[in-house]
């Protein structure tokens, strides 16, 4: 029976964990250095941006497709096997488009979506204003919606995923750094020896930004670059339903996701969000007030309602963003014959985690 030790349980080690557990005969065990989902996944806003982005071939579009795919199995599939519901939005992702948008390359993407099999509507400004009266039209004559994308609550998809992982037998050593097991052997290119007396054939990396010091006593080629891009975001409450309550899907515009809560009935409740902030040369990135403030007042030139919005907390994390090379990476550590990497995943590790898990499957059957 294979032993494969993951290390990490943000989303994407989670999800390995869960897809790995539905494989007879593997013995798998998941560390991490503090409990599930307080990384970057802690901070995440959980929007699928698969179908309406503009990837539409290669490993990008297959990566999103195969995600999107199994996200429609998977929710009802943990949400039966843990007996409780996981919080997440069927009602689409709307997009606004201000004016002089290229709206070719929208009806572009809409007939190359209808032809794989998905679905994306473009909308003129009477459609928008009537299906979503919260929106502020006059800048936006168009939006582009994608009903089969949805939105998934990070930290209560993760914690799902380790639960039904555990009732399928994983095992979790939570608050145990990496570092004090051996991970180390003579051998340099099986890296592994043993965790916890037992020997370990695989070693899966899925530490974010952790991963390179996870690894403290092995050479990690320089290839392996990730930096911390922080992103903040605010989670605001209303007296009332921003338009209408029985339609809220995720809005977006100018990089800025309007998203709804769905704890409350009717949605009163919404997290804004996001900023992209880059670090100093020194490699320390420091969350700034006037960024966060900017994106809070684009989402109030969209929905000028949520300038009354009282401010319930705002909060920061730090995405892991390979450098100079495309997110995210999954592949064999380069030196090494059976440690696998799937980290790197920068702004859509909460979308790609399927996928990842995956792409780690087929490289532990082809060795
Ligand atoms: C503000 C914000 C908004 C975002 N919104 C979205 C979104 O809408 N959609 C989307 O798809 N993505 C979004 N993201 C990106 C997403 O959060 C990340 O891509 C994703 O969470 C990465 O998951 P991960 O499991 O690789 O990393 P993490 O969640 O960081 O998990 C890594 C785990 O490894 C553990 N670890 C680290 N070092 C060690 C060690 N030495 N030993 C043991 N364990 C270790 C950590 O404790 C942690 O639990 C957002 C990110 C931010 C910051």
């Amino acid at each position: 029976m294979s032993h494969i030790v993951i290390i990490g349980c943000g989303v994407v080690g989670a999800m390995i964990a869960y897809e790995l557990s539905l494989i007879p005969g593997l013995n798998v065990t998941v560390l991490d250095k503090q409990p599930p989902a307080q990384g970057s996944t802690a901070a995440a806003l959980g929007v699928l941006m698969g179908i309406i982005s503009h990837k539409t071939k290669g490993r990008a579009w297959q990566m999103r497709s195969h995600s999107i795919e199994r996200y429609t199995t998977l929710i009802p599939e943990l949400e039966a096997l843990n007996r409780r519901t996981i919080p997440h939005n069927q009602q689409g992702i709307l997009k606004l488009c201000p004016v002089g948008e290229d709206l070719a390359k929208w009806e572009q993407l809409a007939a190359t979506r209808s032809q794989q099999g998905w679905q994306l509507e473009i909308w003129d400004g009477a459609k928008l204003q009537a299906s979503c009266p919260q929106i502020n039209c006059q800048n936006i004559p168009t939006a582009i919606y994608s009903p089969q994308d949805i939105q998934v609550d990070p930290v209560a998809l993760t914690l799902a995923l380790v639960d039904a992982a555990k009732s399928r037998g994983v095992t979790f050593d939570f608050d145990v750094p990496a570092l004090q097991y051996d991970l180390t052997t003579t051998n340099l290119h099986h890296a592994v020896k043993s965790v916890q007396g037992k020997s370990v054939d695989w070693l899966v990396v899925a530490a974010g930004l952790g991963s390179l010091q996870s690894l403290p006593n092995l050479q990690i080629p320089p290839l392996l670059d990730l930096r911390p891009v922080l992103g903040q975001a605010i989670h605001v409450r209303l007296p009332n339903c921003l338009g209408n309550q029985d339609f809220q899907p995720v809005i977006t515009g100018n990089d800025v996701h309007i998203v709804p809560c769905l704890t409350t009935r009717p949605v009163t409740e919404y997290w804004i969000g996001a900023t992209v902030e880059f670090p100093l040369e020194s490699g320390i990135v420091v969350p700034e007030a006037e960024k966060l403030e900017e994106v809070r007042q684009s989402a109030i030139a969209f929905c000028p309602a949520l300038a009354t919005a009282t401010i319930i907390k705002t909060w920061s994390g730090l995405r892991p963003r390979p450098e100079a090379r495309p997110a995210p990476i999954i592949e064999l550590l380069e030196g090494f014959s059976n440690v696998l990497l799937a980290t790197g995943h920068y702004r859509n590790g909460v979308l790609l985690a399927p996928a990842t898990a995956q792409k780690i499957i087929k490289l532990l059957e082809t060795g």
